[in-house]
């Protein structure tokens, strides 16, 4: 019998808040409609639910890792306030062009890298293969599928061109993945994709 843990993987601009451009303070964290409700879901069904996010901004000097952990306990202490618990919260600083100083690098953290994703794994000891993503990018899909997360969901709320779904869900509303939950993963788990 498989004890492992399963995880709800969240990105977080575009998903979490909308995503206005380099977010880094509360006044400018707006939450996506539909998120607390899944993330309670998700921890009823003993997901733990863990952001995973690419944070390029400190690497490109627009805000510090301390305004990142302040604005991080904020959004956190927000989700517990509305009955929803985030386990935990992996960003990568890094950009490999863009990063200033000791940003500058490549990093396997980096999503469409899995890093973060393998990371949380380790730290957690997690089934992959049960998990399931949440991102509003093409780079957190195969973040997912790199790392063998089994069901991967791409949030379009608007979607701007026709995007091949064979390997991954599309969604245009949080609400619709609630039924991923209460249905049973199996009905959409996908085989992993090696690139
Ligand atoms: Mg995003």
């Amino acid at each position: 019998m498989n004890c492992k843990r399963k995880a709800l993987f969240l990105d977080r601009d575009g998903v979490i808040n909308i995503n206005h451009g380099y977010v880094h303070t509360p006044e400018k964290f707006e939450f996506i409609n539909g998120i607390f409700e899944l993330v309670r879901l998700a921890v009823k069904f003993h997901y733990l639910v863990i952001v995973i996010t690419n944070q390029a901004g400190i690497g490109r000097g627009y805000y510090s890792e301390d305004q990142f952990h302040l604005l991080t306990k904020w959004m956190c202490d927000q989700f517990l306030l509305h009955g929803a618990k985030i386990e935990s919260v992996y960003y990568c600083p890094f950009h490999p062009e863009h990063g200033v100083g000791i940003y500058k690098n490549e990093s396997y953290d980096r999503k469409p890298s899995p890093g973060m994703i393998l990371k949380a794994a380790r730290e957690y000891d997690l089934n992959l293969f049960d998990s399931v993503l949440v991102g509003d990018n093409e780079t957190d899909i195969q973040a997912g599928q790199v790392a063998g997360v089994g069901c991967n969901i791409l949030y379009q709320p608007a979607p701007i061109h026709p995007i091949s779904s064979a390997n991954f869900h599309v969604v245009h509303d949080l609400s619709q993945i609630l039924s991923f939950f209460t249905e049973g993963l199996q009905h959409f788990q996908q085989q992993r994709v090696t690139r």
